[in-house]
């Protein structure tokens, strides 16, 4: 069985993250599925997906680490072609990926108790993201 849910996040900007745990785990529960896998993708090619433990710090850290794989300041092809500012979205959006599988079982996901599913964003200003939610389960 498959279900999908979409919903939308609204975020500040590069280098704002947003907990989705809660709503991954409640597509688990409304799928009525016991056990399989929740994939969480975002829409779009400046944000992307993944888990830490979702506290300021470690999000911080997160955070200057791609500013110094991809400094938002740095000149990028990207900005001479489409005259952008989000070279350093696009780059960091790539290397964290647009997606993440999370199993489940007994209607639970199987994340550590420090392990929260955020999503983070890249682009430089401010976006409404379309997050989907598809859980493949019985
Ligand atoms: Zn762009």
């Amino acid at each position: 069985m498959v279900t999908n849910v979409s919903t939308e996040v609204r975020t500040r900007g590069q280098g704002d993250t947003k907990d989705l745990t809660r709503e991954v785990a409640q597509a688990v529960t409304r799928s009525g599925a016991v056990a399989g896998v929740a994939t969480v993708f975002v829409v779009g090619s400046t944000a992307g997906v993944t888990t830490i433990e979702f506290e300021p710090g470690a999000v911080a850290d997160l955070d200057r680490a791609f500013e110094r794989i991809a400094p938002r300041d740095a000149e990028y092809a990207h900005h001479l072609r489409w005259g952008d500012d989000n070279g350093s979205s696009h780059v960091r959006a790539a290397m964290l990926g647009p997606s993440l599988t999370v199993p489940f079982a007994d209607g639970r996901l199987l994340l550590g108790t420090w392990q929260q599913v955020v999503l983070v964003e890249f682009d430089t200003g401010p976006r409404t993201r379309q997050v989907v939610i598809q859980v493949m389960g019985e």
